[in-house]
């Protein structure tokens, strides 16, 4: 009866109370409410929109559906850091060891790719041997050890999310700024920090592709965090083009290693600087980004940051021995130069096009259950406004065999667009959010 007449007011355009979402929640856990009756409440949230107070209601409800880390017993600032998710989005296996290596307690949960998108897990798993799947005790004591734990979203942290975020993939209603504000609050919440960034990505890649849509989801999510106790701060990164050169598990594992020797494209290294400087003022650890970047550029050039990510993967039972010999990541059978097919201008390379590239070539899920092989995927070495000439190498297909080889060359040919006049892409980072308000990135002093 509870969730009827909850869809029916939802429907309507009217308001769900905090202790009916607790109650709508619990329900639906415990199988109490039929997923074909939680369909029709997601898309009547879809439709109508929830105000700020319904979101925060939500989110609290989701946050209280599991367990959470107590990491008060950890006095240095506790920080993570979470993408909305796009292509070739290789960060965190960078930010986190390199915050880390700067004194910020790094409780990263992250998820499996899905669709277009990649995930950290699926890269992590690329490294033999690596276990995310730890208990919350585990991560505590990995955190009190060495300050970073790199963990999936286990079953004991805001467990409602999960079985809603399948619904929600089945019936059309991820695309919810309120929906998936309070699902990625929920399990961030839980994590016991004392900080949080946040980067919202823009551009066809992204979840949200445009300016707008993507501003309004990080106030939501700055002002769920300020209710929380827990400050936000969200820079918007541009996602109209795969960040890095590396798209495919493995691949991306290997540039991210080769990111914390000192050696990563500069776009990847921008967004992970800017990303951990916001960690460092988060964390009231410098007194302004130029502070900041010196810490961590000398935390790369002094090996701290490489050495960090062998602890972690030590720790998580892997090979650290990947991080000095990337070559002990899963290798591709089949590797190939892909040719720009005339000269000019790189006008484009649509990240969509390249994720499903992946999927096409066994790298990338269509259902949570696909099995992915970890060594596919593209490296990309052209980046959009370059010139090339017909014939240059522009990028290379990494595949299990043949029939993959041709698959690949065949979504690049779909992803990359050239032309006689260059396109401006998107700038790289361009705004910052925070509870006062946005400002311009570029400019900000
Ligand atoms: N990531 C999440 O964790 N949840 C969403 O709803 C969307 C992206």
């Amino acid at each position: 009866m509870l969730a009827l007449r909850l869809i029916e007011r939802k429907r309507d355009g009217g308001r769900i109370e905090a202790g009916e979402w607790r109650a709508l929640l619990g329900a639906y856990v415990a199988g109490h409410v039929p997923d074909y009756q939680m369909a029709a409440f997601l898309m009547a949230v879809y439709l109508r929109g929830l105000e700020r107070e319904e979101t925060q209601a939500l989110t609290d409800a989701m946050l209280r559906s599991g367990g959470a880390l107590d990491l008060h017993s950890i006095s240095a600032p506790r920080i993570d850091k979470h993408s909305t998710g796009g292509v070739g989005d290789k960060v965190s296996l960078v930010l986190a060891p390199l915050a880390a290596s700067v004194g910020i307690v790094v409780p990263m949960m992250s998820g499996r790719g899905l669709g277009h998108t990649g995930g950290t897990l699926d890269k992590l798993d690329a490294i033999p041997g690596f276990r995310s799947d730890l208990s919350l005790a585990q991560a505590r004591a990995q955190l009190e050890h060495i300050g970073c734990v790199l963990l999936g979203q286990t079953g004991e942290i805001a467990p409602v999310d999960r079985k809603l975020y399948a619904l929600r993939d089945a019936t059309a209603t991820v695309e919810s700024i309120p929906l998936i504000a309070a699902s990625i609050m929920s399990k961030k919440l839980a994590e016991g920090l004392t900080g949080l960034v946040l980067d919202v990505k823009r551009g066809s890649g992204s979840f949200l592709q445009t300016l707008d849509r993507g501003l309004e989801l990080a106030h939501t999510m700055v002002a769920i965090g300020e209710t929380h106790g827990c400050p936000v701060v969200a820079l918007l990164t541009a996602m109209d083009r795969p960040l890095g050169r590396a798209c495919g598990n493995a691949l991306e594992t290997e540039e991210a290693i080769q990111a914390l020797r000192g050696e990563g494209p500069p776009d990847l290294m921008e967004v992970t600087y800017a990303l951990a400087s916001e960690m460092m003022l988060l964390g009231d650890m410098v007194a302004d980004r130029a502070e900041a970047l010196e810490q961590l550029e000398r935390a790369v050039a002094s090996g701290a940051a490489a050495e960090k990510f062998k602890q972690i993967i030590e720790a998580q039972g892997g090979n650290p021995a990947v991080v000095d010999d990337p070559a002990l990541l899963p290798q591709a059978e089949a590797i190939e130069l892909f040719r720009a097919a005339r000269r000019g201008f790189i006008v484009q390379i649509e990240p969509r096009a390249v994720g499903r590239g992946i999927i096409s070539l066994g790298g990338g899920r269509t259902t949570m259950e696909d099995v992915i092989d970890p060594g596919v995927g593209f490296v990309i070495t052209a980046k959009p406004g370059d010139w090339v000439e017909a014939g240059e190498p522009i990028a290379s297909v990494f595949a299990r065999d043949e029939a993959g080889l041709r698959a690949g060359a065949a979504a690049l040919r779909e992803a990359i667009r050239i032309g006689d006049e260059a396109e401006p892409p998107l700038a790289l980072i361009t705004h910052r959010v925070t509870v006062s308000g946005v400002q311009l990135y570029a400019t900000e002093s």
